[in-house]
């Protein structure tokens, strides 16, 4: 029988090569590896969007929904000019593992649109994503595949999905997407919830590995959603956050950058470069500095078969989905790098959007200290599961993670059956 292929580079060879040796390691057959390894629908879309000085462009749209087998599909949306089908394909994959991993009753989906949300206007992007929803509206909906915000969007995208799709519907559907305004339904902490998600992960994972917060440093790419928060709570925590990243460069000060303040200084100029008292370094150089703890939080694939040699960091913390191709995936197991995959490190984020659709089902809100602490709750849970596995099975922590994911899926396909 011929085994799932693929692609040999890029984010869906990645999550094949992880998928296979997953699959190795349970001992299933190869039916099992090609149901796990292929997406049980795929919707490719065309958009086209009259731009504000009158002429038409046409954008490509993507919604990828991987598996069905634990509730329905869950994933966010991303916007960026390089996404294309096997991107979110991988992504997609990603999030079944990510759902099955801390136990929320959903499989995995994902979308995009290959537009760059930085040359558009506000305009532009409320007509593309409208134009985007209406297309997969068939195939979304509160029990069947639930948006959320990823790269490139934001709350308001969620805003207007949830309000083309409840057009379409001819009442209000709270539930389609997560990620929303509070005051249209988001949950309280959904916003820090992938950044407070990754930093209590982090924390254990350095406690595990004999770091003192007090006394460690951190580098983080990304100032986004994700990486920008995660700074702040790492700062809280008393780690030095040395260095952080954007698109635009990277920026660097050794006794430890004022989050708060270069929060305040992006949200000013757009960008991390040019915040005083730090110096510019080479947006490459952030990944291979002298701390102890990387955090990329940005793009897949920036941790290669090129760099993962000269990373001298102890501990790399997935923030981004992705981040570390297979090549430097081996490279930093076999330097005794400590690597918490995505799956678990950035899982917040998914968490705190079932609370959202929680409590979108039950009409209710809960507080956000309830919010954060159930959080934590279920982040703590998934990381002694994935540390008592590995210590059992002599896996690292990605791998660990990624069977006990595959394994509880698989548990839930074979009960369910194949139909017919
Ligand atoms: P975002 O669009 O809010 O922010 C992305 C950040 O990365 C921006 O600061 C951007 O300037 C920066 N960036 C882009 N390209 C870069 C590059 N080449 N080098 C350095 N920085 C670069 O996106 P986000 O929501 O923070 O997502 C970041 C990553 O986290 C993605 O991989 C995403 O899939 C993942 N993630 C996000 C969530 C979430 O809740 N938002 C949840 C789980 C995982």
């Amino acid at each position: 029988m011929t085994l799932p292929t693929g692609p040999t580079e890029g984010p869906l060879a990645d999550a094949l090569s992880q998928l296979a040796a997953t699959v190795a390691h349970l001992g299933y057959d190869d039916g099992m590896h090609k149901m796990l390894a292929t997406a049980r629908r795929e919707l490719q879309v065309s958009i086209p969007l009259r731009r504000d000085d009158g002429t038409v462009t046409v954008y490509h749209g993507y919604r990828v929904q991987h598996n069905f087998s634990r509730g329905p599909a869950k994933g966010g949306l991303r916007y960026a000019p390089y996404v294309d089908l096997d991107e979110v394909r991988a992504l997609a994959m990603w999030m079944t593992w990510k759902c099955a991993l801390v136990d929320v009753p959903y499989g995995g989906a994902k979308g995009g649109v290959a537009i760059d949300p930085r040359t558009h206007s506000l305009g532009e992007l409320e007509r593309v994503t409208r134009r985007y929803t209406s297309e997969i509206s068939p195939i979304i909906g509160p029990e069947v595949d639930i948006p959320a915000p990823d790269f490139g969007t934001n709350e308001q995208t969620m805003a207007w999905m949830m309000d083309t799709y409840s057009a379409i519907q001819g009442h209000t559907v709270q539930g389609v997407v997560t990620g929303k305004p509070v005051s249209l339904g988001g949950s309280l902490g959904r916003a820090t919830a992938t950044s407070r998600g990754v930093v209590h992960i982090t924390l254990l994972a350095m406690t595990a590995h004999g770091l003192e917060p007090e006394r460690s440093t951190a580098a983080v790419q990304g100032f986004g959603k994700v990486g920008r928060d995660a700074a702040r709570f790492l700062t809280e925590a008393g780690v030095t956050v040395q260095a952080v990243s954007d698109v635009d460069g990277a920026i660097y000060s050794r006794d430890g950058l004022d989050i708060t303040h270069l929060a305040a200084h992006v949200d000013r100029t757009g960008s991390v470069i040019g915040f005083e008292g730090s110096e510019a370094i080479e947006p490459g150089e952030l990944l291979t500095l002298d701390v102890d703890v990387l955090i990329p939080a940005a793009i897949e694939g920036v941790l290669t078969g090129a760099n993962a040699a000269k990373v001298r960091a102890r501990i790399v913390v997935e923030g981004a989905n992705g981040p570390t191709t297979k090549e430097a995936d081996a490279i930093l197991i076999d330097r005794g790098v400590i690597i918490v995959p995505d799956i678990l490190a950035n899982a917040g984020g998914v968490i705190v959007s079932y609370f959202e659709w929680v409590q979108a089902h039950q009409a209710i809100q809960w507080s956000e200290r309830e919010v954060n602490e159930r959080l934590e709750e279920r982040m703590t849970k998934a990381w002694h599961d994935v540390v008592d596995y590995a210590r059992a099975n002599h896996l690292t922590y990605r791998a660990a993670a990624t069977a006990l994911a595959v394994r509880r899926v698989t548990e839930s396909h074979r009960l369910r059956g194949l139909y017919p």
